[in-house]
């Protein structure tokens, strides 16, 4: 009942600061807890030790191999990978791990404590949910591993179910038709299917609301769910380092700036990469984090007068932005969203498609298609179109047929394997 009434109490003041923030009151805010942040980490993390008495800005830019090759120097508990998920598996209620699906190397693993876990997963929820006050509503959440928490499962505002896409896909089908969900979150390649078996007439359910999660939302996917559930798509910003932020009313992302203190690292006038500093986490801190996402800035001030960062898209990670030769042999980049926009139009011809760069030389492009000539056919047409304007010298373009996705791996529709750069 505590438990309750405390998860409604910071639900409702989450709206209304979120009514009531100014830029002015934001920024004050951020200063606020930057500086307790910068008390604890010279004073409990060994890693930040050597820059007691140092600025903010002095403090060193992370990643991702940085705080798993020092993660015991990274955390108050001073424990290693090993030892955290020994005590997460033993203090449950206490320790809660995000883990990333490694693409390469060790998976990263960010620890939260139980409170900060609540904390952000309330601060998330407020943007998730129907602009209803009165009604209670359903929620169901499809997830690969990322922990959700049951204290969200039963509340008198919402009722929440918990989708574990490593388990039958069938069985949770029955059980989303009998629970007739207001909201659904999932990762994007499972709302497609979603979408598509709408299309089909094989689903016959009717969200209010639906929100992409995990896998950036590429304009191929965003239309076809779009059109499939007849309703904009929202996007959750999710990943194991936490939930950076969330679309508004009005379709635009913003960051979070209550959980996060962000940083840009520009790459041109609008693309560059977050470096974040999460405000409210002491277990773990991340201090300066350079995230492996490109993000291109929008421009002209969201209509829901949000004094948080408003994002146009997320454009992918780094590792999806693809290089290929000029006419003067330098290598020039091409973001993974400038593609996407490209093949949006091939959308009647093509059901999914995956890009592999293996060389500057070398594109597998794999395809799933009724017709699979022809689908090669409006490829290479937009392929053609795309490399002339960027003045880019064409690759071999190897055409594979597709197979169906696995919906328990996060899927990445543009790779880069070779170094291009
Ligand atoms: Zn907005």
């Amino acid at each position: 009942m505590q438990a309750q009434l405390g998860v409604w109490y910071h639900y409702q003041m989450a709206q209304l600061r979120r009514w009531f923030q100014s830029h002015t009151w934001l920024r004050f805010a951020q200063k606020k807890k930057i500086a307790s942040i910068l008390k604890h980490i010279t004073s409990h993390i060994p890693f930040y030790q050597e820059f007691a008495g140092s600025t903010f800005s002095h403090l060193p830019i992370v990643d991702k191999s940085v705080v798993q090759d020092n993660f015991h120097k990274m955390n108050t508990l001073q424990c290693s990978r090993a030892e955290a998920m020994n005590l997460i598996s033993t203090k449950p209620m206490k320790l809660i791990a995000h883990q990333s699906i490694g693409t390469s190397g060790e998976p990263g693993i960010f620890l939260f404590s139980a409170k900060e876990s609540i904390k952000a997963s309330i601060s998330v929820l407020k943007d998730m949910l129907l602009p209803t006050w009165l009604q209670r509503q359903k929620i169901a959440f499809f997830h690969l591993n990322n922990p959700y928490f049951p204290i969200l499962e039963d509340l008198y505002f919402l009722k929440a179910r918990f989708y574990d896409l490593n388990e039958d896909f069938e069985k949770h089908l029955f059980d989303l038709h009998s629970f007739k969900p207001d909201v659904i979150v999932a990762p994007v390649q499972t709302l497609r299917m979603l979408a598509m078996m709408k299309q089909e007439q094989k689903i016959h359910l009717d969200p209010k609301r639906i929100i992409t999660t995990t896998e950036v939302l590429t304009s191929f996917d965003e239309s076809y769910i779009a059109t499939a559930f007849k309703q904009n798509v929202h996007q959750l910003y999710q990943c194991a380092e936490g939930w950076l932020g969330a679309t508004c009313e009005y379709g635009t992302l913003h960051i979070d700036e209550e959980q996060y203190f962000l940083e840009k690292e520009w790459i041109d006038k609008e693309r560059f990469i977050p470096v974040i500093t999460a405000l409210n986490r002491y277990v773990q801190p991340l201090v300066r984090y350079r995230m492996d996402d490109i993000l291109v800035l929008k421009t002209k001030p969201c209509l829901c007068g949000s004094a948080m960062t408003a994002v146009e898209k997320i454009s992918g990670r780094c590792e999806d932005t693809l290089y290929f030769p000029s006419k003067d042999q330098a290598l020039r980049p091409v973001y993974a969203d400038h593609i996407h926009q490209a093949l949006r139009v091939v959308s009647g011809n093509v059901h999914q498609y995956q890009l592999i760069q293996y060389s500057v030389h070398r594109l597998v492009v794999k395809i799933q298609a009724s017709n699979f000539l022809q689908a090669i056919e409006c490829i290479e047409q937009q392929f053609e179109k795309l490399f002339f304007s960027h003045g880019l010298k064409r690759p071999l373009l190897e055409f594979v047929p597709m197979e169906a996705l696995p919906l328990n791996q996060t899927f990445r529709r543009t790779q880069r394997l070779s170094k291009c750069t």
